[in-house]
C-alpha cells in the first residue's frame, strides 16, 4: 500500500507551507495524479487522515484530478492515451501498445507522476 507514503509526503510538505507563512491551518491540496501511479485517490484520502491527525494540517480536504496517461510510440512516433488495465493493477506490469501501429515499443511520457498544484491555508 504505498498510499500511505504518498500520503505521508504530502503532509510533510503541506506542514513546511504552514509554518513557513505561520499559517492557523492547512484548508485544501490541490493534487494531480497521474493515471499510471497505482495510486487510488480513496485509499490516499484515507492514509491522509491517519498521517495527519493531531497536526496543524488535520481536516484539510484533498482536491484530487486524475492525470490521464499518455505514451509516445518509439517506432512511429504516435501519441496515444492509454488507460491502465486490471492486469496491470496486479501485476504491476505496464505495457502499452501504439493506437496505431500496435507497436509494444512506447514510452510513458504522462501519467506517472503525482504533482501538489496548490495548498490552501488559513493565515
Ligand atoms: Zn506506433
Amino acid at each position: 500500500m504505498h498510499e500511505l507514503d504518498f500520503a505521508y509526503d504530502i503532509f510533510k510538505i503541506a506542514e513546511e507551507t504552514a509554518k513557513k507563512y505561520n499559517a492557523k491551518k492547512v484548508k485544501s491540496i490541490f493534487l494531480e495524479i497521474g493515471e499510471l501511479t497505482n495510486i487510488f485517490p480513496e485509499l490516499l484520502k484515507e492514509s491522509f487522515k491517519i498521517v495527519t491527525k493531531d497536526s496543524i494540517v488535520e481536516n484539510a480536504m484533498l482536491d484530487i484530478h486524475i492525470i490521464s496517461g499518455q505514451i509516445k510510440c518509439r517506432n512511429c512516433s504516435n501519441i496515444s492515451d492509454v488507460k491502465i488495465t486490471d492486469e496491470a493493477k496486479l501485476t504491476g506490469l505496464q505495457l502499452f501498445r501504439c493506437n496505431k501501429c500496435d507497436s509494444i515499443n512506447t514510452e510513458i511520457i504522462e501519467g506517472k507522476k503525482m504533482n501538489i498544484k496548490n495548498i490552501k491555508i488559513e493565515e
